[in-house]
């Protein structure tokens, strides 16, 4: 609003540069209905308009809408009186004339912003009061040295009747049957600090009618010994949760870190639906889905965050699975859900729904995490109309579905009871497959960029099962440990593999063999041990033994980690970060830990012929780890060109299928004895 049509043109010049729509008006009067009709984001107004000027237009916008839009007044320069008469108008800054352009912008947006944020503090104020309203909660200050409580407003209507301003008092509107008990949980807080929780019943005449309270609350610790030791905490009207039982039965039923529905709650959701008349028509899936990597999770991140992504797992099933017919944490990683749908092909796209929610990245501490999906399906209309049933053969299609290395799978056909021991016939084919000599391994070359020549073999792990043929480790590693069965194994690995370099050394080929080590064999105590019986046995040299571990792994326990590595390393062993750079990759733990190796994982190495980024961050590898003379071993190479970017990028060693993939022992020997390296060709 501005009398000036100079201004005016002006500022709508400036700021619809900046990409504000602007409004004109040349009067007092004007900028009001203006204001009325269009609701502005913001009001820039001159003091001086000849009829309605400035301030009064300020203060009928002011009448009109509270203090939510901002205004920003136009005043000569040190007119004192008039910027003081703008603020008492209702102004929310002032601007002075002659405008400074290049300002204006900048102050319109710095208003917009403020009164954004002051709009959205206003509106969580508005939704806290209102839960707290509804939960019929309030809060509380005890000074004890004062013996004297103060109580938020609503204190009245949740106690009934005047706040009480003692203890003392206090206990008087407490049910004799409680007083006590209350009295002292108040005194022990006083003396001893630790937090109050109590819990009582309003003494039986309370205007207010039987009601039950909780009260909680924590002595805050004062640095100054002369402040009086006070009692903040807060207070709850819980009647209505207590009289009805319901938190009993939410209990009872629900899980309580995630707060789904628990098995039996599942179970019988999908009874409920099965009896309805709808199910006739309409289909249910069953789901069970599992999280094969959480154990790593839990291990490598701690229990607390383990929960917090249960917990952030089961938001993200909750969004995206809106409608169903029952969601639940059936077990430890272990989800079921189900959903009507009306045929096969329609449960699958559902289903594939849901597990791509799951696919993204997680949030836990700061750290990005994934974790990796396995689900199985059944369906009523094809297995059957029993609640129990539909669950088991999802679960032991899940159970397929990571063994046979699917995202889904759905139940078998002519499933009966019977099928249900398929999935026991897995976990006791795994427990015998070491006695039955069904493992094996395989080794992947590693060829030296400076020479050509084949330096070192990584172990892969490998189960040849009778039927199912030959089972990649991805499929039944995460089987081998949630089974225990880890140590077991991962004990004959290494022993087989330190036989295995014994006998290449002696046959005059020494070639460096590497072995995974998963968590929780990292984490046992005899480790260092088992590695050395393994090396004694067979008579090992030291200096052929690498041992990977992931970044994750060493994270979990630094110190100890470091303490590990080092004795280790002192015995002649290598050690090699495995698949660097795609977890907590902190070059700060390059200098930390003490390695020989850094793997560089296959994820950059496949997008280092395409991205500069990941250029950029493998040479940052490679320049420290060559300052710290580690050797850095680029994993998955494909491609010539994938190699020869490595080499430039100034990579020690390379692995993958560009040069061989992992070979069966005799062949890996006679790949190692006719090797010759042709770049190019
Ligand atoms: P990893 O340690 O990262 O092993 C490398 C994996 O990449 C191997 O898969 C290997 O076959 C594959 N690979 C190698 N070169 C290429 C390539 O050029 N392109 C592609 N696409 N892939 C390539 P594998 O053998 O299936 O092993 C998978 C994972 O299983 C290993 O990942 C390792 O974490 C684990 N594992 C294998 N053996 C053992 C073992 O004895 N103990 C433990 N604890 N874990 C093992
Ligand atoms: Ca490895
Ligand atoms: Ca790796």
């Amino acid at each position: 609003m501005d009398d000036d049509p100079t201004t005016r043109k002006l500022v709508q010049a400036v700021l619809s540069k900046h990409g504000y729509e602007v409004l004109l008006a040349p009067t007092g009067q004007d900028g009001v209905d203006t204001f009325i009709s269009h609701r502005p984001d913001l009001v820039l107004m001159d003091v001086q308009m000849p009829g309605m000027n400035g301030f009064d237009a300020c203060a009928l916008i002011r009448q009109l809408d509270g203090h939510a839009t901002p205004i920003i007044m136009l005043t000569g320069s040190e007119d004192l009186e008039s910027i003081e008469s703008a603020f008492t108008a209702g102004a929310t800054d002032f601007i002075t004339k002659p405008i400074n352009f290049p300002l204006l912008a900048q102050r319109v947006r710095y208003a917009l912003r403020s009164s954004e944020l002051n709009r959205e503090l206003r509106g969580v104020r508005q939704r806290q009061a209102a839960a707290q309203r509804i939960a019929g909660l309030g809060f509380w200050v005890w000074t004890a040295d004062y013996n004297q409580l103060e109580w938020s407003d609503d204190a009245g209507t949740l106690l009934g009747g005047e706040p009480p301003t003692t203890l003392a008092d206090l206990l008087t509107t407490v049910h004799p049957g409680d007083r006590n008990r209350v009295g002292q949980a108040f005194l022990a807080v006083r003396e001893s600090g630790g937090k109050l929780d109590v819990e009582f019943r309003l003494h039986d005449d309370a205007p207010v009618g039987e009601r039950i309270i909780t009260m909680t609350g924590e002595r805050a610790e004062e640095d100054d010994p002369l402040q009086p030791a006070r009692v903040f905490g807060a207070f709850q009207n819980v009647t209505d949760s207590r009289r009805t039982q319901a938190m009993v039965d939410y209990l009872a039923f629900h899980d309580e870190l995630t707060g789904l529905a628990n098995r039996r709650l599942f179970v019988s959701q999908i009874r409920d639906f099965l009896a309805t008349p709808e199910a006739g028509h309409l289909g249910l899936m069953v789901s069970w889905i599992d999280l094969a990597r959480f154990a790593r999770v839990n291990e490598a991140l701690g229990e607390s965050s383990g929960d917090a992504l249960l917990a952030q797992v089961a938001q993200r099933l909750k969004s995206a699975s809106a409608g169903s017919v029952g969601l639940a944490r059936v077990g430890g990683d272990e989800f079921g859900l189900a959903l009507r749908c009306r045929n096969e092909s329609e449960a699958e796209d559902k289903l594939q729904r849901v597990v791509q929610a799951l696919d993204q990245a997680f949030t836990v501490n700061d750290q990005e995490v994934f974790v990796s999906v396995c689900a199985g399906w059944s369906l009523s209309l094809e297995h059957g109309q029993e609640a129990e049933a539909l669950l088991n053969q999802a679960r032991d299609a899940q159970q397929q579905a990571r063994l046979q290395g699917y995202k889904t799978l759905k139940a078998s056909k002519n499933q009966n009871a019977t099928r249900h021991l398929g999935s026991l016939d897995v976990e006791m084919e795994l427990r015998k497959a070491l006695q039955n000599n069904q493992f094996v391994l395989h080794y992947q070359p590693q060829m030296a960029l400076r020479g050509n020549r084949i330096v070192g073999v990584e172990s892969l792990l490998r189960w040849q099962h009778p039927v199912r043929g030959m089972v990649p480790p991805v499929q039944f590693i995460p089987l081998l440990e949630d089974m225990g069965l880890i140590q077991e194994v991962g004990a004959w690995v290494l022993r087989e593999a330190c036989r295995q370099a014994t006998e290449w050394a002696n046959a005059g080929m020494p070639l460096r063999v590497a072995v995974n080590l998963s968590p929780r064999q990292f984490m046992g105590t005899e480790l260092f041990g088992l590695i050395q019986s393994a090396v004694e046995a067979h008579q090992t040299p030291a200096h052929l033994v690498e041992l990977e571990i992931t970044e994750s792994l060493a994270m979990q326990d630094p110190d100890r980690a470091i303490e590990l590595l080092t004795q280790l390393r002192a015995a002649g062993y290598k050690v090699a970060i495995d698949d660097f750079g795609i977890g907590h990759s902190s070059l700060e733990y390059l200098l930390r830990f003490p390695i020989d190796t850094i793997k560089i994982d296959r994820a950059f190495v496949m997008r280092v012929t395409e991205t500069e980024t990941d250029r950029a961050v493998i040479r940052a590898i490679t320049a420290i780890a060559q300052s710290l003379q580690l050797t850095t071993v680029s994993e998955g190479v494909e491609t010539q060109r994938q190699c020869d970017f490595m080499e430039a990028l100034g990579a020690s060693e390379i692995q993958g299928y560009f040069i061989s993939r992992p070979l069966p022992e005799a062949a890996l020997k006679a790949f190692v004895q006719n090797f010759k390296y042709a770049p190019g060709g």
